[in-house]
């Protein structure tokens, strides 16, 4: 899983933070959203999607790894 936040549109609520802080950070600074090394590539997609639709501004994007057409993550292979 890819996770991108657009920090132009954070407003610093911290819903994100609250709901996966293995992922989400605050910066101390400015309270805007940052991301933690690593932390989306480790995350249920689950979780992340439950971030992104708390998220009151939309600043959070979630990706999927998937190709085109892999619609629910299986491999096509089987494998
Ligand atoms: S939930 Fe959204 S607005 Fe709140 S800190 Fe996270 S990215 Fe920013």
């Amino acid at each position: 899983m890819q996770v991108n936040v657009d920090q132009d549109r954070c407003c610093g609520s911290g819903q994100c933070v609250m709901t996966v802080p293995s992922v989400f950070d605050q910066s101390e600074d400015d309270g805007l959203v940052l991301l933690r090394p690593g932390g989306a590539e480790r995350a249920a997609r689950a979780d992340l999607e439950l971030a992104a639709g708390l998220c009151p501004t939309g600043a959070i994007t979630v990706h999927t790894d998937r190709g085109p057409g892999d619609a629910d993550g299986a491999d096509p292979a089987g494998a």
